[in-house]
């Protein structure tokens, strides 16, 4: 997928903020972040949106959430709470067609969304 910028910035060929790399996912600072704390967890096997899962995704979408709790926790954010976020398609405003997961902290968090 080198038409891809998580795979771009996955591959080094884009640089990305790192705050958490192992050999199944990339989590880096949101470039435009919505709240104090923003970064986006990705797998490194490129999925476009949460409809091309199958079962042997299962695995890497619950790492996604193991990895969104231990850099929340490492940020300070376990106690005050932290939203967790993911797009599908462009009705649900997902720009970037490879998966991942927003997590958003240090501000209170609104709900509905909008
Ligand atoms: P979504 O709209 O759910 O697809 O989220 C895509 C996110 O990627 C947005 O929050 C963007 O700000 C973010 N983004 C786009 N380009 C970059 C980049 N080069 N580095 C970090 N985040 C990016
Ligand atoms: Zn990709």
């Amino acid at each position: 997928m080198s038409e891809c910028l998580f795979c771009k910035m996955i591959n080094g060929d884009i640089k990305a903020d790192v705050v958490y790399e192992d050999d199944h996912v990339l989590a880096f600072n949101d470039i435009n972040p919505q709240a104090p704390h923003h970064f986006l967890i990705v797998p490194k096997e490129h999925v476009s949106t949460i409809n091309d899962l199958d079962e042997r995704h299962e695995k890497i979408i619950g790492k996604l959430f193991l990895v969104a709790k231990k850099v929340a926790a490492d940020m300070g954010m376990e106690e005050a709470g932290y939203r967790t976020v993911m797009n599908c398609n462009a009705g649900a405003g997902q720009t970037v067609f490879h998966i991942h997961l927003h997590v958003l902290g240090g501000r209170p968090m609104l709900w509905p969304p909008g």
